[in-house]
């Protein structure tokens, strides 16, 4: 009986944490930023991990899906630049840009190594990427969700304050120096899920 529990303990699906649940279809559009070279690592550390989806936890996917019918009425779509991250690619951009204000240390890890963090913005219902105050990755002031905009830019803030507010009415927390960071609410007390079988 024993070795059986032992055998149950240490088989894979344990260890590896929860399933993760991958976001796809309308009106979600998934545009992974680490899965293309013209990034700010200028490398795709995606491609050799086969990670080509966007995965998260379930009660994440939950609350996202809940979304659709609002992005819907608005006409918009979002657009996802991250969602979960293996730890083994958390490494490598580490050794890449070895700078806690860029990049996550991977001996804490990233909400995103738990599957609890979403970078987004938002679309128009042609897919094309609405004006907001800076680009992804964009590490300037301007990426404060609390930058406030001048007289020519008030579009830009108005797109972020909508994607703040829209992503607040389901409980996601946007993070203090990104307007396109969100995260379930005490994400860092949620385990480090190293891979999985979707990403390997
Ligand atoms: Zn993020």
């Amino acid at each position: 009986m024993l070795i059986y529990l032992l055998l149950f303990l240490s088989s894979p699906g344990l260890t590896q944490g929860p399933n993760l649940v991958e976001l796809q279809g309308e009106p979600f559009v998934i545009e992974l930023q680490y899965l293309r070279a013209d990034n700010f690592l200028k490398k795709n550390v995606y491609g050799a991990f086969g990670l080509k989806g966007c995965y998260v936890r379930p009660e994440l996917h939950k609350k996202l899906s809940a979304l659709a019918p609002t992005l819907k009425q608005n006409k918009k779509k979002l657009v996802f630049w991250d969602c979960y991250r293996p730890l083994k690619v958390q490494e490598a951009m580490w050794k890449l840009v070895p700078e806690p204000r860029y990049v996550a240390d991977p001996k804490i890890g990233s909400n995103h190594n738990r599957g609890a963090a979403i970078d987004v913005a938002l679309a128009d219902e042609q897919g094309k990427l609405l004006k907001f105050p800076t680009p992804f990755d964009d590490f300037s002031p301007k990426a404060s969700p609390q930058y406030v905009c001048s007289e020519n830019e008030k579009e830009q803030c108005q797109n972020r304050d909508f994607l703040i507010q829209l992503l607040a009415s389901v409980g996601l927390e946007v993070f203090p120096t990104e307007w396109w960071h969100y995260q379930l609410p005490k994400a860092e007390k949620l385990p480090v899920i190293p891979t999985f079988e979707g990403a390997k």
